[in-house]
């Protein structure tokens, strides 16, 4: 009876029409919005804020010294005119290229230092790689030696280039081993490895630092990576390194080499995370005037996201997102560069 009633009344009362619909859009309205205290539907929400996001999880790190640090000088390189190397180290040094390094004997050299006696001198090197190189170049590097330094294949070993790819050596190995017996006690690492890609005629890639690592006197192996700063708007005079990778690396000054700090991962990762620029930024921070966070604009940066490696945020930002701001890659885990810095500005 009444449902005949209201279909009456509906067909014949456009009064009633509209207030039906008017009610149906306010409830709906209510709805999206919220009034009704149903949670804000997906598509109106940030994704990245975070009530239920959980933080995500962070790294825990030891920092040790590196007493090595390899840079490639500007100007032409290649197989016949040779490389200038520059290496900025804590102690006095030994600079072994080896050039036209086979690929199989390197990597025996990186095992042999994992199991057997540990790889600290350029003797034991040599030995490691079997002489598996076309030619090796030594150089003895006093701490502060900023000099660089020119090797180069001897024009008559005929060497003009490494062959058609696939290759089976790699063009250049950089060995930096500590000169004397007692810094070799003193430092935990006590090689530095750097894989260098110089162009010939055959492959004209342009020169670069293919991969670095170091070796602890534990026999433990740490792989060098670069990490990505984002340049922050006080305090960037020009481009920093940060905006570039480890293949154009910068040049540095003599306070920022002598403080070359590696923070180096638990001893179960086998990575390290330090690059060129966190010299730069360990000196932003002792000024009290580190890069700004790109999230809030208002704390030094000081956290760096894995896997993607981009130092973009604070302490405090950290913890709200999910995905990198920069590239949006998803954050597994994120390491301080600096414990504690963040409590000691503010
Ligand atoms: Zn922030
Ligand atoms: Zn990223």
């Amino acid at each position: 009876m009444a449902a005949v009633f209201l279909v009456t009344l509906y067909e014949y009362s456009p009064l009633f029409y509209i207030s039906v619909v008017s009610l149906c859009f306010v409830i709906t309205a209510a709805m999206v919005l919220g009034w009704f205290g149903f949670d804000v539907p997906v598509i109106l929400r940030s994704s990245d804020e975070t009530e239920s996001i959980l933080p995500t999880p962070e790294k825990q790190m030891v920092q040790v010294t590196n007493p090595f640090c390899l840079e490639m000088c500007s100007g032409p390189m290649s197989v016949t005119d040779g490389v200038f190397l520059r290496a900025c180290c804590l102690e006095p040094c030994i600079l072994s290229c080896f050039w036209g390094c086979e690929i199989g004997a390197l990597q025996g050299a990186l095992q042999a230092h994992q199991r057997g006696p540990r790889l600290s001198t350029p003797r034991h090197f040599q030995e490691a790689l079997r002489f598996l190189y076309s030619y090796c170049q030594s150089f003895s590097i006093s701490s502060e030696d900023r000099e660089g330094h020119h090797t180069q294949i001897p024009a008559d070993q005929g060497i003009r280039d490494f062959g058609l790819l696939p290759r089976r050596c790699y063009p250049l190995v950089a060995v930096l081993t500590l000169a004397e017996q007692e810094a070799r006690d003193t430092y935990n690492i006590v090689a530095s490895v750097t894989v260098i890609h110089v162009p010939d005629d055959k492959y004209s890639l342009s020169a670069r630092i293919v991969f670095q690592y170091l070796f602890t006197s534990q026999g433990n192996m740490y792989e060098l990576k670069p990490l990505f700063m984002s340049a922050g708007s006080e305090g960037a005079s020009g481009p920093t390194e940060a905006d570039h990778n480890i293949q154009q690396p910068g040049e540095p000054t003599e306070e920022e080499a002598s403080r070359v700090e590696p923070v180096l991962e638990e001893e179960e990762e086998e990575e390290v995370e330090k690059e060129e620029e966190e010299d730069e930024e360990e000196e932003d921070w002792s000024d009290g005037r580190g890069r700004d966070c790109v999230v809030c604009q208002n704390a030094a940066v000081n956290r760096v996201l894995l896997p993607c490696r981009h130092a973009c945020v604070c302490d405090s930002c950290v913890s709200h997102f999910q995905h990198c701001p920069i590239c949006r890659a998803f954050v597994l885990e994120s390491f301080a560069l600096a414990q504690g810095v963040a409590a000691g500005e503010q």
